[in-house]
């Protein structure tokens, strides 16, 4: 009798964790250590709203294309929810409610009356007219209108969308109530109803988080080298402001790539640069480097300002900086947690670091709900009297608990939300 001899078969590839993996074992350790009744905690573990949305646009080629858009509400026991829009080929439903998860979290943090939410479209920009792109805004719109409104849920900017496009988002819901409506959105020009220092807050969070560790840690900000990925709205400003605070940016990259000069770059020149070029690669007076070579450079300071899963199981022993404060949502796996925390790096997490956009965000929501408008040092008064308070909260935490900064945020953000719960009890 023959017997068949079978190919050897591989096993199948594991399937790389997704960010909403990330968040949720991130969400679990905090849960753990916090004691959280499970009952809250299956709660917290789904999205309360997941919508999806399937929508043609016409090119100016005169053809239809479909595209697919989602908005998220992950919970909304603190509040109407707050959350940006994000446009990126590499937008999923699982990226977005990981999203959306983190962005209760950071409100919560904050201690400002909102839940979390976010949205996405999967769309390159880039690849589009400015016609088309203000076209698929309108319909992606109206499409979420449904589920938005300045008492139910009010979107703000996130990767590759601006204040323009917050204003074609404000219009078009608008239109169809009949009146202007500027609080269902945030992050718009100041022309319409934005706020003064709104374009500048996140970025001025991340430089206040940074001052803030730096004075815990005993460490001198002066000549420190830092590292900036990603050189967009969040990474550009937390750039210069982090200059301001007497610090060298040795190294800052995009999309395109990253430019390196140890004696040090001047952030508002390469933005100079990248308002005429575009992109930071070929700046003058600096060599170039790839995105994953800038996160293992030589400094003392690393800032990632651009996606999820930057900082893995792969390169988290290679990173070399003794602080890293994230600008990005989510660069950072909880396997490369573990890493940097038996290295004794400091890790100042998205959730209390970024929050800086979300809180002036709230500050311009409060302002057109009124229709009274603060100037730019008040804004930036009260900005600086929330992240220090934050900042405070989550180092006590952080020092009663005994845990790292990011389980401490999550733990006392996790127990502001567990508290609304309990306290509004559940319906009916
Ligand atoms: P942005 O679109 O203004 O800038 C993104 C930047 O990242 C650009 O410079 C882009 O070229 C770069 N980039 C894109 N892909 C990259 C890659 N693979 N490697 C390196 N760089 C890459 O977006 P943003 O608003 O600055 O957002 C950046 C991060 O900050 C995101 O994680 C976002 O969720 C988070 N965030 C933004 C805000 C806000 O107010 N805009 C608030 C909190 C958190």
């Amino acid at each position: 009798m023959t017997t068949m001899v079978l190919p050897p078969t591989a096993p199948p590839p594991a399937r790389e964790k997704t960010a909403w993996d990330n968040a949720l074992e991130q969400f679990d350790i905090a849960a753990r250590v916090l004691g959280l009744d499970p009952s809250i905690g299956r709660i917290m573990r789904k999205c309360q709203l997941e919508l999806t949305v399937n929508f043609p646009v016409k090119m100016d080629n005169g053809t239809v294309e479909m595209f697919t858009g989602y908005r998220i509400h992950h919970n909304g026991a603190r509040g109407p929810t707050k959350g940006g829009i994000r446009y990126h080929p590499d937008v999923s439903l699982d990226e977005v409610r990981a999203l959306a998860m983190w962005m209760t979290w950071k409100c919560a943090v904050t201690n400002i009356p909102y839940g979390g939410a976010k949205g996405g479209v999967i769309v390159d920009p880039a690849t589009l007219s400015l016609r088309e792109l203000e076209k698929l805004t309108r319909r992606y719109a109206s499409e979420i209108s449904l589920v938005m409104g300045p008492d139910s849920d009010i979107p703000a900017p996130d990767v590759n969308t601006n204040a323009q496009i917050m204003a074609w988002i404000m219009d078009t819901y608008s239109m169809h109530k009949g009146y202007s409506v500027p609080a269902v959105i945030t992050g718009k020009p100041i022309s319409m109803g934005g706020s003064q220092g709104r374009r500048e807050a996140t970025g001025r969070g991340v430089a206040i988080s940074l001052r803030e560790v730096a004075r815990h840690l005993g460490m001198d900000l002066r000549g420190a080298t830092v590292a900036v990925q990603g050189f967009g709205n969040v990474g550009s400003v937390s750039a210069y402001l982090i200059q301001d605070l007497g610090c060298k940016i040795v190294a800052v990259s995009d999309v395109s790539g990253g430019i390196y000069n140890p004696q040090g770059l001047d952030p508002r020149a390469v933005l100079a640069y990248v308002a005429q070029k575009k992109f930071v690669s070929g700046y003058p007076e600096a060599k170039p480097v790839s995105n994953m070579e800038l996160l293992e450079l030589p400094v003392d300071i690393l800032v990632p300002a651009a996606l999820e899963n930057q900082i893995t199981a792969r390169n988290a022993d290679r990173v070399k900086a003794k602080v890293i404060v994230e600008g990005a949502n989510g660069p950072t796996t909880p396997e490369a947690d573990v890493i940097l925390n038996k290295r004794g790096a400091i890790l100042v997490p998205d959730i209390l670091a970024n929050a800086g956009g979300v809180v002036v965000s709230y500050f311009e929501w409060v302002q057109d709900l009124q229709s009274f408008f603060w100037d730019e040092e008040e804004i930036n008064r009260n900005l600086e009297r929330i992240m220090i308070n934050a900042f405070k909260d989550v180092m006590k935490t952080s020092e009663t608990r005994k845990v790292n900064l990011r389980t401490a945020a999550l733990v006392l953000a996790i127990q502001r939300v567990a508290e609304a719960i309990q306290v509004r009890g559940i319906y009916p």
